[in-house]
C-alpha cells in the first residue's frame, strides 16, 4: 500500500472520496461506451435516451448510481426496468479506482493504470457479449503504454519488449490453430498492455488470465452441463492484467528472489 502519511487523516479521505466519485461518473460514461461502441454509435454527440421508450433523459436522471437508486432501478417515462448493468458498471470502476490509488499512491503511473482499468471494464463487458474486442479500446491501451514509456523513459526497453513478449506467443497461437483458440483482438490487448505494464507484469497478467479463465471455464461447464466450446478469452485477460497492475510488483520481485544466492 502506498503512503498517505503526508496528507494528513482528513486530507487522505477528501483523496478517496473524491476518486471513487471521479471513479463513478466515469464508470456512467463508460455505459454510454459498453452500448454504443458495438453498434457503431457515436460517443459523445448523442444525448442518453430510455432503450425502450426513447425518452431522452434530464439532467437529474443521469447522476450516476443516485438516479438509478431513487428511480428503483425504472424508466420514469415508460417505468420498465433499467438493466442492472448500469450502477454495477459505475460501481465498479468507483471501486478499482480507489484500489489503484491505494496500492500505487499519487504517482502519474496510478492515472494511467485507472483509465487501463476503466477500458478493461469495457473490453470485459463487450467482449463476454459479442466475443469482439473493439480496436479503439486496444488503441487507447497502448497510447497509455506510449504515456508510459515516457514517465520512465530510463527503462523504456522494458515495455517495448512488453509489446511483443505475450502477443507474440498468442500470435503463434492464432496461428497455429487457425483462429479458433484465440482471436486477434486478443493478441492486440496483449501487446497494448505489454507496452503499459513491461514484459514481466505482462507474463504474469497471462498466466493469471489463463488459470482464471480454465478455472471458471471448467467450473461453467460443469453447472450449466451444456457445453460451451466457445471462450470469450478477454475478460478472464483483463482480470490478470487488471490484478497485476495491482498486485504485480510483490509478486514479480518474490519470484526473482528465488533465483538469488
Ligand atoms: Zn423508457
Amino acid at each position: 500500500m502506498a503512503d498517505f502519511t503526508m496528507l494528513g487523516t482528513n486530507g487522505t479521505i477528501v483523496l478517496f472520496v473524491m476518486v471513487s466519485l471521479l471513479g463513478i461518473v466515469i464508470g456512467s460514461f463508460l455505459n454510454v461506451c459498453i452500448y454504443r461502441i458495438p453498434k457503431k454509435e457515436d460517443i459523445a454527440v448523442e444525448r442518453s435516451h430510455c432503450m425502450h421508450c426513447g425518452h431522452v433523459l434530464q439532467w437529474y436522471e443521469l447522476i450516476p448510481l443516485f438516479s438509478f437508486l431513487i428511480q428503483g432501478g425504472k424508466c420514469r417515462s415508460c417505468k420498465k426496468k433499467i438493466s442492472w448493468q448500469y450502477p454495477i458498471v459505475e460501481a465498479l470502476n468507483g471501486l478499482l479506482w480507489v484500489a489503484v490509488v491505494l496500492v500505487h499512491g499519487l504517482k502519474w503511473e496510478s492515472i494511467l493504470f485507472c483509465l487501463c482499468a476503466s477500458v478493461l471494464i469495457v473490453i470485459t463487458v463487450i467482449d463476454e457479449r459479442t466475443m469482439e474486442i473493439p480496436f479503439g479500446c486496444n488503441v487507447f491501451i497502448a497510447v497509455l503504454g506510449v504515456a508510459r514509456v515516457i514517465i520512465d523513459y530510463p527503462h523504456w526497453y522494458e515495455y517495448v519488449i512488453g509489446f511483443f513478449t505475450v502477443s507474440l506467443f498468442f500470435l503463434l497461437i492464432v496461428w497455429v490453430t487457425k483462429g479458433r483458440g484465440m482471436g486477434g483482438g486478443d493478441v492486440k490487448l496483449m501487446a497494448a498492455a505489454g507496452l503499459l505494464l513491461g514484459w514481466k507484469a505482462i507474463i504474469l497478467a497471462m498466466m493469471i488470465g489463463c488459470v482464471l479463465g480454465s478455472v471458471i471455464h471448467i467450473c461453467k461447464m460443469i453447472f450449466n452441463k451444456k457445453k460451451e466450446h466457445v471462450l470469450a478469452f478477454g475478460p478472464y485477460l483483463c482480470a490478470g492484467i487488471y490484478l497485476t497492475i495491482l498486485f504485480g510488483d510483490p509478486i514479480i520481485s518474490w519470484y526473482l528472489s528465488l533465483f538469488q544466492i
